[in-house]
């Protein structure tokens, strides 16, 4: 007979391990290729702590940049969508990483991929 995991009032948690390997890095290879200055960024968070849109969102230029790196591109269109694009940011990065064009770049890039997934499907 089977037996039944005691119940303790809780559950495990799922696990956040980023698989760094298995996320798809294509997106990132494009827009460094369309914007060479991402390759300077240390993630330093200056443009996150000027960003016009941080003060009333909680995005981040830095985090987008981390998980562009990481390949983990599913929530990158609505974060970059929070941008207003005022580029602020670009005046304070250490590194002059263009991050006007960067933003511009990563929304292009996605919205390629997106429609080139649904001009497969279509087919
Ligand atoms: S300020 Fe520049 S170097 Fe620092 S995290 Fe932002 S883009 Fe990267
Ligand atoms: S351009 Fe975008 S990321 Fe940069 S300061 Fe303005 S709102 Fe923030």
């Amino acid at each position: 007979m089977e037996k039944k995991a005691k119940y303790f009032g809780y559950s495990i948690t799922r696990d956040r391990q980023i698989d760094y390997d298995a996320n798809n890095h294509d997106i990132c290879k494009i827009i460094a290729k369309a914007e060479p200055t991402l390759n300077l960024c240390i993630s330093c968070g200056t443009c996150a702590a000027t960003c016009t849109a941080g003060q009333f969102t909680d995005f981040s230029l830095r985090q987008v940049i981390l998980l562009l790196r990481r390949g983990e591109t599913k929530s990158l269109e609505n974060e970059v969508s929070k941008c207003m694009l005022c580029g602020k940011c670009q005046l304070v990065c250490p590194r002059n990483v263009s991050t006007r064009n960067l933003v511009i770049q990563i929304g292009k890039a996605l919205y390629d991929k997106k429609l080139s997934a649904e001009t497969v499907n279509t087919k």
